[in-house]
């Protein structure tokens, strides 16, 4: 059996996508599934899109995800460099090579030649594919050419390719995710794979490295299906093994159109920063086109390794639906460890000066207060009377009303003899204060309204006698005296 050999191969012109991310997923969990290894290439022929801070981003986040690569830029590997700029001297040879075979030629058009022929296929109302103008150049054609000052760029000839390797002009071949898909390559023009300045370009670097590299099973999203029959022709007519292709689904929108920014982030470390953990974000993006064995969805990435199946993903698009990825982070937040939770919820406090704090406290901080967020940028409102004076402006009415007018003085009046030094004794001594009032037909409810209007400004949050017991009482005495003013 050949040895599983997967890639990620992004082109840093953009933070990881969230796209991305799930692709790189897939075939992590397949190499993880089968013993395989998991590779990532960077993409940078384009230099003009390139830049290092997206190279950045995308180790980052990648990461941070925990899709942690076998061989890579970084890492190294037997079959580097790792990054496609540091191959140009790789690329040449298998271009001349294709040339010698007869499956690439010289082509000397000039963009403006090319628009042309363009320009009057569109007036024929038929799709445009290259004219074959050069392929027959006879070498005394091309030595003027070149006299000429023209350089030449170079062409595979798809015709020449299809016909050599199949009985007709279609090419077929078994999708690990979507079946058996076929082309008329007749359809396809013959395309450049050297450009006159000597790069190569996406479809044909691609075949090369994923070649060198040995990769055995192409994983990625299914806008590159009109790429894969490019590419099985190269591989063919160089005489190379032919991987596996497997082509995902795209991921869109809730209103089925392409996930762009104006529905919400898109790159991974925008996730991030928007107080989202990435166990949670791997587990959702995991279920765009993945379904468990059993019905449990929340599941940990080497959980879902060994559940995965590849031939099972769903053929079709996955909607991202970002509240099922709110619902699905808020239950990691729950769950979560809590020294690990500080460790991820401390930049989002920022705002606050939380020295008056050990870290102890700011823990039980984030203990009561997490369980109804669903993103980690929510603590920031949720901790505020933590660290600030409460504003009252929105409890004014409450705290004027009867209730508010019996149980704040009476608080003042009691506090003195309550359990500072225990969180467990304060919850005594809050529940006793409650029965008081409840004694005189006052809701133990509506007490505690006022009681925490008072010290926070808010009807709702923490848990009463963890908030008295971290804020302490000289706090709380000063909080009820102006709520009371
Ligand atoms: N650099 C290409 C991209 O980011 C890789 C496509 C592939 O996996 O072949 O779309």
């Amino acid at each position: 059996m050949t040895d599983i050999r997967v890639r990620i191969a992004p082109s840093p012109s953009g933070n990881l996508h969230i796209g991305t991310a799930r692709t790189a997923l897939f075939n992590y969990l397949f190499a993880k599934k089968n013993n395989g290894k998991f590779i990532l290439r960077i993409e940078d022929t384009d230099a003009e899109r390139t830049s290092q801070e997206y190279i950045d981003n995308i180790f980052d986040s990648l990461k941070a995800l925990g899709l942690n690569w076998d061989e890579g830029p970084d890492v190294g590997g037997e079959y580097g460099p790792y990054t496609q700029s540091e191959r140009f001297d790789l690329y040449p040879k298998y271009a001349q090579m294709l040339v010698e075979k007869g499956f690439a030629y010289e082509c000397f058009c000039t963009p403006e030649e090319l628009e042309a022929e363009k320009e009057e296929a569109g007036k024929n109302k038929q799709p445009y594919v290259y004219s074959k103008k050069c392929e027959n150049l006879t070498e005394k054609q091309k030595e003027s050419l070149r006299k000429e000052g023209r350089k030449p760029a170079i062409r595979f000839s798809i015709s020449k390719a299809q016909k050599a390797f199949h009985d007709s002009n279609i090419l077929a071949f078994d999708d690990l995710v979507k079946g058996n898909l076929h082309q008329d390559t007749s359809l396809i023009g013959d395309f450049v794979i050297m450009k006159s300045n000597g790069t190569p370009t996406y479809n044909f670097a691609v075949v090369i490295d994923d070649m060198l590299m040995k990769i055995s099973h192409i994983i990625r999203g299914e806008d590159h299906i009109s790429n894969t029959f490019k590419q099985i022709l190269i591989y063919e007519a160089l005489g190379a093994d032919v991987p596996r292709f497997g082509h995902l689904g795209m991921i869109l929108a809730p209103d089925r159109s392409k996930l762009s920014k104006r529905h919400g982030a898109t790159a991974v470390s925008e996730f991030v920063e928007k107080g989202y953990l990435t166990d949670a974000l791997v587990n959702f993006v995991a279920l765009l086109g993945w379904s468990p064995s059993d019905s449990e969805e929340i599941k940990t990435v080497d959980e879902i390794a060994q559940d995965f199946d590849i031939t099972k993903i769903s053929s079709s698009n996955s909607i991202f639906e970002y509240d099922k990825l709110n619902w699905m982070n808020g239950q990691y937040i729950k769950k979560m460890d809590l020294t690990k939770l500080y460790d991820y919820a401390m930049p989002f406090l920022k705002k606050y000066d939380t020295s008056k704090y050990t870290k102890e406290q700011l823990i039980r901080i984030l203990e009561v207060t997490r369980e109804p967020i669903t993103t980690l940028s929510e603590l920031e409102f949720d901790t505020q009377y933590f660290f600030e004076k409460p504003d009252l402006s929105e409890v004014k009415e409450l705290l004027e009303s009867e209730t508010s007018k019996k149980v704040l003085p009476y608080a003042l009046d009691v506090i003195n003899s309550w359990g500072f030094d225990s969180e467990e004794k304060l919850h005594e001594d809050m529940a006793n204060y409650r029965e008081y009032f409840k004694a005189q037909g006052i809701k133990p409810k509506e007490t505690m309204w006022s009681f925490r209007a008072a010290v926070t400004g808010r009807t709702r949050g923490a848990d009463m006698g963890a908030i008295v017991y971290l804020l302490g009482k000289d706090e709380i005495v000063d909080r009820i005296k102006t709520a009371l003013k």
